[in-house]
């Protein structure tokens, strides 16, 4: 487009809260034939709350949430907000741990009482030679299945319980797939989340691809396998863990200022707010300066 119509498009994007760091950005963003999304904090509030503790035989939930806590104190990951967070409005007791370690895109852990407690994705403890008794391993499915996430604890290598947590979908998220698919794009949600909650939420908001289980250089992988297979893709999200895809895509989508410096600073697009339209908005703008401009 005219270097007028570009600078006016940038202008008209800025006061509806979508920040495009140059020209070339919003020409890319013309081409773009998949829009993908991180679910956390982008697709659901990322706002995680304990909904069910499940203590394997010969533990009392209580016990639980103690040692669940006490490991997910020194973490600064939302599930390990929400653990404390249930603790405390509880009044559970949560005991001192020492050489906290965060397993980044799966789980931590730290010793307590001469033990090792972890807290984690059930692929972490695969990883590290663990698994869930068989009576605990239907009931984790059945609350993945309700499109929660849930984590295992372990002490040393013994599964003593299972806790899972609800991130409430965007209210606006599901309007955002809608306006994305009559646009003609595909929409497609890449997470480090479990493949049963990530499906439960990918359906219903409509959304064509699910990609679940990725850690953050997965989700670049994944990337290319879409542009490779699809076309030209946004990306959008909002974490630390997000950056590495959001600067690998076509365009790379920062949602929330509020969220991470790093997502924001890989990006080609800030949104002002976590309103998944924006991007929505984004694309719109971008194509009604090509029109203008041809
Ligand atoms: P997302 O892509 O949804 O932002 P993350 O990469 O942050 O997810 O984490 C992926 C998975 O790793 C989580 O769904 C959870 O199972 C596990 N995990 C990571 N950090 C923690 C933690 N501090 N406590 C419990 N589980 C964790
Ligand atoms: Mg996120």
């Amino acid at each position: 487009s005219t270097p007028v119509a570009t600078a006016a498009a940038i202008t008209r994007a800025g006061r509806r809260g979508v920040l495009v760091k140059g020209g070339i950005h919003l020409e890319q963003l013309t081409r773009v034939r998949v829009v993908a999304f991180d679910k956390t904090g982008t697709l659901t509030r990322g706002r995680p709350q304990v909904t069910d503790l499940v203590p394997a035989d010969g533990v009392t939930a209580t016990e639980l949430l103690g040692l669940a806590a006490a490991v997910e104190r020194w973490s600064e990951h939302p599930l390990a907000r929400a653990v404390v967070e249930r603790a405390e409005a509880e009044g559970v007791p949560i005991p001192a741990a020492q050489a906290f370690e965060a397993l980044v895109g799966a789980g931590a852990r730290a010793r307590l009482d001469g033990a090792v407690v972890r807290v984690g994705s059930a692929a972490l403890l695969e990883s590290e030679g663990l698994q869930g008794p068989p009576r605990l391993s239907a009931a984790v499915h059945e609350l993945q299945a309700e499109g929660k996430t849930v984590v295992l604890v372990t002490q040393d290598s013994d599964v003593i319980g299972a806790v899972a947590f609800r991130d409430e979908p965007r209210s606006e998220a599901r309007e955002a797939v809608d306006r994305l698919h009559a646009l003609g794009l595909r929409v497609v949600m890449l997470t480090g989340d479990q493949a049963a909650t990530a499906l439960a939420l990918g359906r219903a908001l409509g959304v064509d691809e699910v990609h679940a289980g990725l850690r953050p250089e997965e989700k670049v992988a994944a990337l290319r396998d879409l542009e490779a297979r699809l076309g030209p893709v946004a990306m959008a999200g909002d974490g630390v863990n997000d950056a590495p895809a959001v600067a690998a895509a076509t365009v790379g989508i920062a949602m929330g200022l509020a969220g991470s410096d790093a997502a924001v600073e890989a990006a080609d697009v800030a949104l002002m707010g976590d309103d998944p339209r924006g991007v929505v908005t984004a694309l719109e703008v971008a194509r009604r300066a090509r029109r203008i401009s041809l």
